[in-house]
C-alpha cells in the first residue's frame, strides 16, 4: 500500500462555550482535517490543531509545512510509520500539530487495513474511557454553576483551570469545591500562571479540600521549579506544557521533576511518538494522561484510542466527551458525561462531513 495524496483541509470548529485558561481565552479554532488516500482505495483521516502559544503551529503552517511533507511522504506505505516520522523530523523540528495530522491518519489507515478498531490496533481490548471535564477560568459563582452543570451531565472528574491572581483562584477552587460537595474528584490546572511560592502556599489549601493534583503550576521551561515543588508540595504535580516530545518526557523524569505527565498529540507529534513517552512514563513508575487542545472530535477520537489502549482510561483528559460533537465530525463513540465507550468499527471510527469515501 502507498500514499497517493496528502489533503488538508482548514476548518473552523466553535467550542460549546468559550475556554478561557490562564495565558489565553479561546472561542473557537482553525482546525485542519488531513486526509491521507492510497492506492488500496483506504482513506484515512487526522486532525492538525494549531494553538500557536503552545505548539508554535498555525493554519498558515499547517498548509504551507504540510505541502512540503506531502511531497516527501508520497509513494510511502502509510503503515510504516516510524519511517514516515524519520521523513518528517529530517524536513521539520517541532511543528508537533501538522505531523500529529498525518501520524493520526496513517494510523487510520493502517487499522482500517488490520479490519479493527484503532484502539485494538494500537494493543488495546477494552473501549472505555473515564475522562474529566474542564472548567474554563471565571468568576468563582459562574465557575461553581458550570461545575453543577457538568455534573447534572454524568462527569465525575473535574479539572478546574487556575492560574491568575492566587487569593481569586483560592475564592474559585474553594466555590467549586462547596458546589460539587464530593459529587466529583477535583483536578485544577495553572497553565503555568503560578511563582513556585505561591504554589506551594496553594498546595496546602487545595489539599485540604481534596484536591488530587496541580497541572503545570509555573512556565514550561522551569523545570527546577517543578521539580522543588513537586518535592515540597502534598499533592501530585502534572507537567503539561513542560513536556512537548520524548527529549523532554526524559529530562522531567531524570530531574524527578513530575509525577504525571500529560501527553498531547498536538504537542509530541502523534501516537507514535505519545507510545514513546508513555514508555518513558512506565519505565519510570510515573503516570501519564491523554489529553487534547482544543481538537474537535476527530482528534480527540484518536486521543480516546491511546487512552484505551494504554489502559489509563482514569486519567484521561480528553474534550470530545465534554464537547457536543462538531458538524464536520460526528460518531466515533458513545458517552454519558465523561464514560465514554469506542465504537466498535475499524480505525478510528467517526465520519467526516463532505470527505468520507
Ligand atoms: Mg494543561
Amino acid at each position: 500500500m502507498i500514499i497517493t495524496d496528502i489533503q488538508f483541509l482548514v476548518t473552523n470548529f466553535r467550542f460549546e462555550e468559550p475556554m478561557k485558561v490562564a495565558f489565553a481565552a479561546i472561542t473557537d479554532m482553525d482546525s485542519c482535517i488531513v486526509k491521507i488516500l492510497t492506492d488500496e482505495g483506504i482513506t484515512g483521516y487526522g486532525e492538525a490543531a494549531p494553538l500557536p502559544f503552545v505548539t508554535g503551529d498555525n493554519p498558515g503552517s499547517i498548509l504551507a509545512v504540510g505541502k512540503d511533507l506531502r511531497d516527501s511522504l508520497l509513494g510511502m506505505d502509510p503503515r510504516a510509520i516510524g519511517a514516515i516520522h524519520r521523513v518528517m523530523d529530517r524536513l521539520y523540528a517541532g511543528n508537533g500539530a501538522v505531523k500529529a495530522g498525518i501520524d493520526i491518519a496513517c494510523y487510520d489507515i493502517a487499522a482500517k487495513a488490520a479490519g479493527v478498531p484503532l484502539y485494538k490496533h494500537l494493543g488495546g481490548d477494552d473501549p472505555h474511557i473515564h475522562s474529566n471535564a474542564t472548567i474554563g477560568i471565571d468568576s468563582p459563582e459562574r465557575m461553581a454553576d458550570k461545575a453543577l452543570g457538568r455534573i447534572s451531565k454524568g462527569f465525575d472528574i473535574l479539572k478546574v483551570n487556575l492560574g491568575e491572581d492566587i487569593r481569586t483562584d483560592l475564592d474559585r477552587i474553594c466555590a467549586v469545591h462547596e458546589a460539587v460537595s464530593g459529587k466529583a474528584r477535583l483536578r485544577v490546572d495553572a497553565n503555568q500562571g503560578w511563582s513556585v511560592k505561591n504554589t506551594l502556599w496553594i498546595s496546602k489549601e487545595l489539599a485540604a479540600l481534596g484536591v488530587e493534583l496541580i497541572e503545570q503550576p509555573v512556565p514550561a521551561n522551569d523545570f527546577a521549579g517543578m521539580r522543588e515543588i513537586r518535592e515540597n508540595s502534598p499533592l501530585l504535580i502534572a507537567a503539561d506544557e513542560s513536556c512537548h516530545g520524548i527529549s523532554d518526557a526524559m529530562r522531567l523524569v531524570s530531574m524527578r521533576a513530575a509525577d504525571i505527565l500529560n501527553i498531547k498529540l498536538m504537542k509530541c507529534g502523534g501516537i507514535y511518538p505519545a507510545l514513546k513517552i508513555a514508555a518513558i512514563c512506565e519505565a519510570a513508575g510515573l503516570s501519564c494522561m491523554i489529553g487534547c487542545m482544543g481538537e474537535s472530535t476527530l482528534g480527540s477520537l484518536a486521543g480516546m484510542h491511546l487512552a484505551a489502549a494504554l489502559n489509563i482510561a482514569s486519567e484521561a483528559d480528553l474534550g470530545a466527551v465534554s464537547v457536543s460533537a462538531q458538524a464536520e465530525v460526528s460518531g466515533g463513540f458513545d458517552h454519558r458525561g465523561g464514560k465514554a465507550v469506542l465504537w466498535d468499527v475499524p480505525g478510528i471510527g467517526c465520519t467526516v462531513k463532505g470527505a468520507n469515501e
